[in-house]
């Protein structure tokens, strides 16, 4: 899959791509990452892209005609029509089901602003436009590294073990289940300092007994998203077993509360 990140920043998303499993998979080919510089595309010597608004008014607006060069640009070299995102905390909430829908599309370009934004008109070129979530950034580097890694990892070979991805948070309506590794104990100093606890990986872990994990773990997954999400439920794709645990669990009063405080 290719991404194109168009950004006055380029070294923010460069260095952010250089390491960890999309590091890996942009170095093995599996994705094919470019970042361009706005400015490239400036048109003028002083590579100049922003500039004020129209109607007076602080802060500086970016330039429409910058971004249509530089998306011409990127799609003739690709040879391909490709869908373009602009990041915006004016754009619908970005979530696991629009990162699995943009992972089947063959190629992406994501738009960074920066300062109030980008000049209106730029619209006629987007396909849609993504928020990260209800706050402002100061630009749309973050928001776009945020959308490259959740859909990029959604690339088949990206993630080296394929069903972790499968059964993640969000993958089919459910939080995940909770994870333990060795060792079996670990002691934890209580906050109040009234002394040491010893916390114990559940017992079913350690059993060997792979029918009773697997219950174990569909059952904790079901307790985790009634405590904090349990509007995820009505979306959720549910096997036999998880159905009856979800019957068992409502019959019991059991979810309201997974143990945090
Ligand atoms: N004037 C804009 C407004 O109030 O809606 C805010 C512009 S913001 C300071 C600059 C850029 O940061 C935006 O053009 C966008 O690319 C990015 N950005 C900021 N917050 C974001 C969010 N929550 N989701 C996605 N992009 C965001």
């Amino acid at each position: 899959m290719t991404f194109d990140v168009v950004t006055i920043f380029p070294a923010m998303i460069a260095q952010a791509l250089a390491a960890g499993v999309l590091g890996r998979a942009i170095e093995t080919g599996i994705l094919d990452v470019k970042v361009h510089d706005l400015r490239d595309f400036a048109g003028d010597r002083h590579r100049i892209v922003d500039d004020v608004p129209y109607g007076g008014g602080p802060g500086m607006v970016l330039k429409a005609a910058p971004v249509f060069r530089a998306l011409d640009a990127i799609e003739a070299a690709r040879g391909a029509t490709l869908r373009v995102v602009l990041t915006s905390p004016q754009g619908v909430r970005f979530a696991q089901a629009a990162a699995r829908r943009l992972a089947a599309c063959s190629g992406l370009v994501l738009l960074c602003g920066r300062y109030e934004g980008f000049d209106d008109r730029l619209r006629a070129r987007i396909d849609e436009e993504l928020s990260i979530g209800d706050y402002v950034l100061t630009g749309g580097e973050l928001p776009a590294l945020v959308i490259l890694e959740a859909v990029g990892r959604l690339v088949p070979g990206v993630v080296g073990d394929q069903q972790s991805v499968a059964e993640e948070s969000f993958s089919r309506g459910l939080l995940d289940f909770p994870h333990y590794t060795r060792p079996a104990e670990v002691v934890a100093r209580q906050a109040d300092g009234a002394g040491a606890e010893v916390l114990r990986v559940p017992d079913v872990l350690l059993s060997g007994n792979h029918a009773a994990i697997r219950r174990w773990r569909k059952r904790e997954a079901l307790v985790r998203t009634l405590a904090r999400r349990p509007d995820l439920l009505a979306g959720a794709t549910l096997d036999v077993e998880e159905r009856e645990i979800l019957r068992e669990l409502e019959e019991e009063g059991t979810g309201a509360s997974d143990g945090r405080d």
